[in-house]
């Protein structure tokens, strides 16, 4: 662990009026959940549905749903690790505005962050495509497992999909406004686990550098936006984390 680093970056969150946190795939490995792009994830064992094939196909949705089983059984039961922790508390003690993440698992809101962006939606619900009337995973896993392979809304007959945005799929216009708008507000962004090559993780961070913020970048593998950064920590996620959060919470040397 680099400490004169964690050092630096303590002193930047103790001193921001607004430090973000912007999370993807990384800071989820260490709870136990594939990055579902890498080898073993699902989507190297499953053909992508594009949403058009789901809204137009039962076949599609059929085959959408047992991939959604699949996935679901990978992180029902995970639990939220020292790096989920670490933004919560960081938020609570006032130092954090909020998480913007790519991440469905919800494992965020478990840890008690509350100020939560959720550009990809969240695999925690499943919404009508019709109404958009809401239900649990577990009420559609439940009717799978009756034999209806695609079920659709008792409301408005319309199908039923997971609450996440699809390949395809426009990304929501709401979270994506918020989430350019902390960026751009933001005098420290930490850019957590995320390789920040796909839109738009790789433009949240530019807008915030552009914007004045300082860039940390907190992942062990590489990203393209190194160049940019002013400070890097190629470090596990939760250890790094934790080790920020208690250096922060050390009375001495930063006023408050
Ligand atoms: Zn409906």
């Amino acid at each position: 662990m680099n400490t004169e680093l964690i050092e630096q970056l303590a002193r930047w969150i103790a001193d921001a009026r607004s430090a973000v946190a912007f999370t993807g795939a990384g800071i989820s490995t260490e709870s136990g959940i594939p990055d579902f792009r890498s080898p073993g994830g699902v989507w190297s064992r499953f053909a992508p549905i594009q949403y058009d094939e789901f809204v137009s196909s039962r076949e599609a949705r059929a085959r959408y749903w047992k991939i959604r089983l699949t996935l679901y059984q990978e992180f029902a039961a995970a639990q939220p690790n020292a790096g989920h922790l670490a933004l919560a508390d960081l938020e609570c003690a006032g130092r954090l505005r909020g998480v913007i993440t790519q991440n469905i698992d919800g494992l965020h809101q478990l840890a008690g962050s509350r100020n939560v962006i959720e550009l990809h939606g969240t695999a925690r619900r499943v919404a009508c495509i019709g109404c958009g009337a809401e239900s649990t995973p577990e009420s559609v896993h439940a009717r799978i497992e009756a034999g209806d392979e695609a079920p659709d809304c008792h409301r408005c007959g319309s199908p039923l999909k997971s609450a996440t945005i699809s390949f395809g799929q426009m990304m929501p216009p709401n979270e994506m406004q918020k989430a350019s708008q902390w960026s751009r507000k933001a005098d420290v962004f930490l850019a957590i686990g995320s390789s920040l090559v796909v839109e738009p993780a790789a433009s949240l961070p530019r807008i915030a550098k552009s914007h004045g913020a300082k860039l940390v970048i907190i992942n062990q593998t590489d990203t393209p936006i190194y160049y940019a950064a002013d400070l890097i920590l190629r470090e596990p996620i939760g250890e790094t984390l934790s080790a920020l959060m208690s250096r922060i919470n050390q009375p001495s040397n930063f006023g408050s």
